[in-house]
């Protein structure tokens, strides 16, 4: 093991007193994949990073960290695209890393909840829930890897937010550990109780400023029996919103996603993904994949969506479209989705903006905010997908094909990220639609939160950890 340098020793002692010096890790080699974010934009420092497999644990680690004020960064899968996850280069900081924490401790399918442990990924958390029959329905691109803790800190959102709401719609309690140690529970699964503050709400979207989440109730719904999967051309984003209008008065309650794809968005996963053949013959500049899920037969739900197609082209709204024929369709067309971030992400230069505003405004938006960016870059490849029925849209734009990836940030971040958020928010909007704000976003909770907003976050804050010790400079600007 590589050496610490002697003010980290006793740090390293009391870690390893408390989960085994199997369960530390120190050095740069050691540590490397728990302070470097998922995009290899932030690389911190850590004292050590420690990985405990029990509440107690965690308790013991807080305890000890607020007796020697030594900052603690709470990390899940780490796959935050805010650098909420990683420690900052001091090298003073020690991570509490949840993965040994991987257990699902019970599914109770009488009162329809499962109660795990705050390491679980969320495919695994899903996984358990579908071998009981039923459906835990949040559902993101990092389900893998990110887990069911920093779902919840980030108040994750996903491709069936329409349908069954974010994280914090998903969740009856919480156990969290507090920056002294002292552990609040409410893993009780009850939905009525109205027994004072519902204190849990406090830990979720708060990116482990306030405590730790050791382990959580959700929700679990009905696994839907029947899924009808298509990718639709639509003449613009308007006609979109028209048709997610039609589908809903057409289903019901059986639109499980509606997901915009720009053809820039289609043409670069398709072209990172290499072996998939695009889903409709012509090039289209706007469409969206529609999922419908129901507890009825697939014959019903097929004819349903039909149903939706044909109003859709009567209404001049839908220009084509492919449906799926087979659960190999449906894997396909939801990979296509699905990979667009990745896709991103390995080709380097994309100008991120996470925004959500009404749905009623949507359209509007996509339309001017497109129109305002390529009036400032028009090569610029418009790559804009997302969760379009819960009126969010992930809007990043990409470097022209012949400017490097550092050469276009550095010259258009600035200008274009300004002007997207800017039309966000004068839409009534958020600019941070699901993935929170880390330290990506910090400076523009001052610029978009009003002074009323951000002085009840930092009492909040003060109340709850008042050295400032958990996950410090996240989230919060300075005082
Ligand atoms: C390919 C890809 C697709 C994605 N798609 C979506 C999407 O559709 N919707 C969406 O909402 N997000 C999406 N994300 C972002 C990310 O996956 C989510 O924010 C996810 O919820 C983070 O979970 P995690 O376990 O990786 O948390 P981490 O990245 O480890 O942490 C995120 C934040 O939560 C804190 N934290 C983590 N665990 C705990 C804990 N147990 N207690 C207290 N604080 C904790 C961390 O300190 C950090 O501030 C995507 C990311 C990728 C890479």
């Amino acid at each position: 093991m590589q050496a610490v340098p002697k003010t980290q020793e006793s740090t390293l002692r009391a870690m390893e007193a408390i989960v085994g010096a199997n369960a530390c890790r120190t050095g740069e080699a050691d540590t490397q994949a728990y302070v470097t974010d998922y995009r290899g934009i932030y690389r911190g420092q850590a004292q050590v990073v420690v990985l405990p497999s029990s509440t107690e644990q965690v308790s013991q680690v807080l305890q000890w960290c607020h007796a020697n004020r030594v900052p603690v960064v709470p990390q899940g899968g780490n796959t935050s695209l805010m650098g909420g996850a990683v420690p900052d280069d001091s090298g003073t900081a020690v991570v509490v890393n949840l993965s040994r924490m991987n257990r699902v401790l019970e599914v109770d399918t009488i009162n329809d909840t499962m109660t795990v442990q705050a390491g679980v990924t969320l495919s695994a958390a899903r996984g358990a829930a579908e071998a009981e029959g039923r459906l835990f329905p949040l559902r993101i691109g990092s389900e893998g890897s990110c887990q069911i803790g920093g779902n919840l800190s980030t108040n994750a959102g996903g491709t069936a937010v329409l349908r069954y709401g974010n994280m914090r719609d998903l969740v009856l309690g919480i156990e969290a550990v507090l920056p002294d140690g002292r552990i609040f529970s409410s893993l009780r699964g009850l939905r009525k109780d109205n027994t004072g503050y519902d204190l849990k709400q406090l830990f979720i979207g708060a990116e482990g400023t306030l405590g730790i989440i050791t382990g959580a109730v959700l929700k679990l719904m009905p696994q839907p029996r029947s899924t009808a999967v298509a990718l639709v051309a639509v003449k613009g984003p308007a006609a979109a919103v028209a048709l997610l209008g039609e589908a809903k008065r057409l289903s019901g309650q059986a639109v499980s996603a509606f997901e915009l794809i720009s053809r820039p968005a289609l043409e670069l996963v398709l072209e990172y993904l290499g072996n998939v053949a695009a889903p409709l013959q012509d090039r289209h500049d706007w469409m969206v994949l529609v999922e419908l899920t129901s507890g009825t037969d697939a014959e019903s739900l097929n004819a349903t969506l039909m149903e939706i197609l044909e109003s859709g082209f009567g209404q001049g709204l839908v220009l084509d479209a492919a449906v799926a024929a087979s659960l190999s369709d449906v894997q396909t067309f939801w990979r296509i989705r699905e990979e667009i971030s990745d896709a991103q992400t390995r080709t380097g230069g994309s100008i991120k903006c996470d925004v959500s505003v009404p749905l009623s405004r949507i359209a509007a938006f996509v339309e001017e905010a497109s129109a305002g960016v390529l009036a400032l870059v028009p090569d610029a490849r418009m790559v804009i997908y997302g969760h379009m029925g819960d009126g969010n849209v992930h809007f990043n734009p990409l470097r022209p094909r012949d400017q490097a990836a550092k050469d276009f940030l550095a010259q258009w971040y600035e200008p274009v990220s300004t002007l997207v958020d800017g039309l966000a928010y004068a839409g009534n909007g958020s600019v941070s639609a699901e993935h929170g704000i880390g330290v990506a976003k910090r400076d523009d909770l001052v610029r978009y939160k009003s002074q009323v907003e951000l002085e009840l976050m930092w009492q909040v804050k003060r109340a709850l950890d008042p050295m400032n010790l958990l996950n410090p400079g996240k989230v919060l600007p300075a005082p």
